[in-house]
């Protein structure tokens, strides 16, 4: 019979386990708690919340609502047991974390095919199937033994990102496309500000709420890659020398340059999300989606993505990995959860799931047929093993990553995005008629 390591019981790790245990594969599952615990965990049992104890929007219109769906139709572990734990949360999906986190353990534990390892793994035998699910705060040790295996240059420590939009929640009339000096070809799309509009999103940006930093999240600091509000504090005038610097940007037709221009840099290869220049934050989520909808064009914008600056240990997965989660270099290795670049916990439990999937179907001799960009599940992990991906940065799951429905139609975009979730969902019921759910 097959026999698969998991590394690291959270909660991309205890659902693939369980997904592999679940399809008759022995499984060893390794887990440094209780006798060391990173920063961030503080629980002895499994899938630990380590932070809020919201899964985020149950709605079908919503990237994560429709993930969720797929997840419960594929048998996820960790939507079954939040759905036994969960507490009020209006749209959303919270749980009760001690009784969320106990009952996983539970199921874990009593599962047959799994044999619970308490210990800190620190080598990787790369001839036994292992799947990495360590989470960004991976034990010091691991981290140098993913230094071996993936190379030094491909890992990441630290996750500072600037909030990501789409396209097509822009209001274009009011932007313009270009580069600075027109060196290029018109790549980038750019909001001018007059003085009066810099002034107001100026004093919002400096009064506005941050995200207290852990005690461990102080130590790094980041010259070149400052927090926006941290630079604005510096001088009224410091962004319009740095990221809203207006020098060689000009609307056509225009006299003049703009007071400030803010950057936005295509994302994705269909170009259907722009990341938004120099704009690295630790203001509170809220906070950036009202601040920045200051900027001229912005108003209506859908952030698939929030800035952030925190620790998140990450591989550079779309050089590393293919679509099942596996090593590219190596077929017996494979990763899981947010150290492969998909962002949240919902999006780390299905990557487990979704590689627990795959690699029970290989280990049972049965066909793989890979989930397309049509579904959330797939999307994701289309989107971090795609090796067109210049600069990776984590990415929670959003329609924008997802394909196309394939036709133009007229519609509001939360009814398009119904639309996606019908048709994803369709398509994992062909799936599990194939027998992927068992
Ligand atoms: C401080 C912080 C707050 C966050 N808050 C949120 C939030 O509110 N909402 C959200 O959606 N996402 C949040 N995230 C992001 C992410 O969703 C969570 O980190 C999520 O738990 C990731 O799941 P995972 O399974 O990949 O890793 P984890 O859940 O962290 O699981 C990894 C497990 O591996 C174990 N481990 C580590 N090294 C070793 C080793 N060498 N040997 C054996 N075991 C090992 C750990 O003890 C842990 O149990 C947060 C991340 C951090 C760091």
């Amino acid at each position: 019979m097959s026999q698969v390591n998991v590394i690291g019981a959270g909660l991309a790790g205890c659902e693939a386990a369980y997904a592999l245990a679940n399809r008759g594969i022995k499984v060893k599952l390794f887990e440094q708690k209780p006798e060391n615990y990173s920063e961030a965990h503080h629980m002895e049992t499994f899938a630990e919340l380590v932070c809020s104890n919201s899964l985020r929007s149950d709605m079908l219109h919503n990237g994560v609502g429709l993930l969720k769906a797929e997840m419960r139709k594929l048998g996820s572990l960790i939507m079954e047991t939040a759905e036994e734990t969960k507490v009020p949360a209006g749209g959303a999906l919270a749980v009760d974390r001690e009784l969320f986190s106990k009952r996983v353990t539970d199921k874990i534990m009593a599962h047959e095919n799994i044999e619970v390892i308490h210990q800190e793994v620190c080598h990787i035998a790369e001839d036994e199937y292992t799947v990495i699910a360590s989470g960004p705060l991976t034990s010091s040790k691991l981290v140098e033994e993913l230094k071996r295996i993936t190379g030094e240059e491909y890992l990441y420590f630290y996750d500072a990102a600037a909030p990501i939009v789409t396209k097509e929640s822009l209001d274009m009339d009011k932007v313009f496309f270009g580069d600075r000096y027109d060196r290029g070809d018109g790549d980038y799309i750019n909001c001018s500000m007059n003085r009066d509009e810099y002034e107001a999103f100026y004093e919002a940006l400096i009064s506005a709420e941050v995200v207290p930093l852990k005690e461990f999240e102080k130590e790094v600091v980041f010259e070149g890659c400052m927090p926006l509000e941290t630079m604005a504090k510096r001088g009224r005038e410091t962004l319009l020398f740095g990221p809203l610097k207006p020098v060689g940007l000009k609307p056509q037709g225009a006299e003049r340059e703009p007071y400030a221009v803010v950057q936005l840099r295509q994302d994705n290869k269909e170009a259907s999300l722009y990341n938004i220049v120099g704009f690295q934050t630790h203001l509170k989520f809220g906070e950036q989606k009202r601040v920045f909808s200051m900027i001229p064009g912005l108003e209506n914008a859908e952030f698939v993505r929030y800035g952030v600056m925190h620790r998140n240990t990450f591989i550079n997965s779309p050089k590393l990995l293919n679509c099942r989660y596996g090593l590219k270099s190596n077929p017996y290795i494979f990763f899981a959860g947010q150290i492969t670049g998909v962002e949240g916990y919902i999006e780390s439990a299905s990557s487990g799931l979704l590689c627990g999937i795959y690699l029970a179907r290989k280990l049972n001799g049965k066909e793989v047929v890979e989930l397309d960009s049509a579904t959330a599940i797939g999307a994701l992990s289309r989107y971090v093993s795609n090796g067109t991906v210049a600069q990776f940065q984590p990415m929670n799951i959003n329609f924008g990553i997802m394909d196309d429905l394939g036709y133009r139609i007229k519609a509001k975009k939360s009814q398009r995005n119904m639309m996606k979730s019908e048709k994803s969902l369709a398509l994992i019921e062909e799936y599990i008629e194939k027998g992927y759910n068992l």
